[in-house]
């Protein structure tokens, strides 16, 4: 119940990285038969990666992950852009890899517009409409959030941008296999993936740049990656990747109903069970796996530890929040009190939960949340 945090690698993608471990493990920039091999290898997961989001192969940069295409994107852009303009537009609920790479440019001499968003967690178009100066040079706002899963509205964002000449970043590592990305209709022109949200390896994604775009590389070198992200290519991680996001991505529709259905049993269930229950977040503009909820007199960390011991494995915000003291700011900025925000949970699914795990959830938590608040009846009313 904790799939927004990581994944256990697929066995079929964990077979093909296996070979590219002890067999097909050249440097990719060889020229010799391991190494075309190796080359081979990377850039067939190129055309995997970018037919996934409907992009053309040289668009796809290989990264370590979403935290650096995030990295990438901001200070590649900006550093990029810096004399046509300094100011840039992000949103209050994102992503820590893009918090602090906004403050990081701050410090650098750029001005942040941080949008804030409604009660629901969804960023408003006109906010971004007033925000947008003369000297905006990017915009990122996430595709959908990875702790209470609304999904922002990029399609009209990307009116805004393309009209304004600014370019439209959004962090894609939560939505990617969970809803249907392309690129061209949601007017992106920079999008973030990570492949251990999706059944692959840890430590890969990738960063889409539209063709045309300029951008500043954060690592030199021997300029692998279209001279924009130098390093030896992490061979079996990419063929992982793209392994993953070619599962990920077939018959998304029907997994992605499959997984809204069960996410909706834990919904409507919890609800109704449990007194003092509420959905954090969108009831329908949300991720088919995310399911968000507070409960009154209940502290959010005790709700875990308690359901660990029932052998489930669930989370009170992101994986980086939950081992931080302070609430999550995600939920904060929906308007939740401190308290309130401590007495979240987070169920997130994945398309290998069955209907049994969901039962078995449903059987626990209401036991959970009764017990706990008769171990504590003096904890705040909220
Ligand atoms: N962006 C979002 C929305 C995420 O949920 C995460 C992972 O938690 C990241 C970025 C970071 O991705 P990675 O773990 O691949 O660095």
């Amino acid at each position: 119940m904790d799939n927004a945090s990581t994944t256990p690698v697929d066995p079929s993608v964990a077979e093909v990285i296996h070979n590219y471990f002890i067999k097909i493990f050249g440097n990719a920039s060889s020229i010799h038969r391991f190494g075309r091999e190796a080359r081979e290898a990377v850039e067939n997961s190129r055309q995997v990666v970018a037919k996934a989001i409907y992009a053309e192969e040289q668009e796809i940069i290989f990264t370590s992950g979403g935290t650096e295409a995030d990295n990438l994107a901001l200070k590649g852009i900006a550093f990029s852009d810096k004399y046509e303009g300094k100011h840039i537009i992000t949103s209050v609920i994102e992503h820590s890899a893009i918090l602090k790479t906004a403050k990081f440019l701050e410090k650098q001499g750029f001005e942040v517009t941080y949008l804030p968003v409604d009660r629901e967690g969804l960023v408003s178009v006109d906010d971004v409409k007033t925000a947008i100066r003369t000297d905006t040079v990017l915009i990122s706002v996430m595709h959908a959030n990875n702790e209470i899963g609304t999904v922002q509205p990029l399609e009209e964002i990307s009116k805004l941008t393309r009209a304004n000449n600014i370019m439209l970043h959004t962090d894609a590592v939560q939505s990617i296999g969970k809803l249907n990305v392309d690129v061209n209709k949601l007017g992106i022109d920079l999008l973030s993936m990570s492949s251990h949200k999706i059944h692959g390896p840890k430590g890969a994604g990738a960063l889409y740049i539209r063709k045309g775009t300029s951008i500043e590389p954060l690592l030199h070198g021997g300029g692998h990656e279209y001279n924009l992200r130098s390093g030896t290519e992490n061979v079996p991680g990419i063929v992982g990747f793209a392994k993953a996001m070619e599962l990920a991505t077939t018959d998304l529709d029907k997994k992605a109903s499959q997984m809204a259905r069960l996410r909706d049993k834990i919904i409507d269930n919890v609800l109704e069970r449990i007194d003092g229950s509420y959905l954090n977040g969108h009831r329908t503009k949300r991720l088919p796996n995310n399911a968000n909820f507070r409960f009154d007199q209940i502290n959010g960390e005790a709700l875990i530890l308690d359901l660990d011991m029932n052998g489930i494995s669930a989370s009170t915000g992101s994986a980086c929040g939950s081992h931080a003291d302070e609430p999550s700011h995600v939920l904060l900025a929906l308007g939740l009190t401190n308290n309130e925000a401590e007495g979240s949970l987070r169920l997130t699914l994945s398309t290998e939960t069955r209907e049994d795990d969901v039962d078995y959830v449903l059987e626990v938590l209401p036991k959970s949340v009764i017990k706990l608040r008769a171990l504590h009846p003096n904890l705040t009313e909220q």
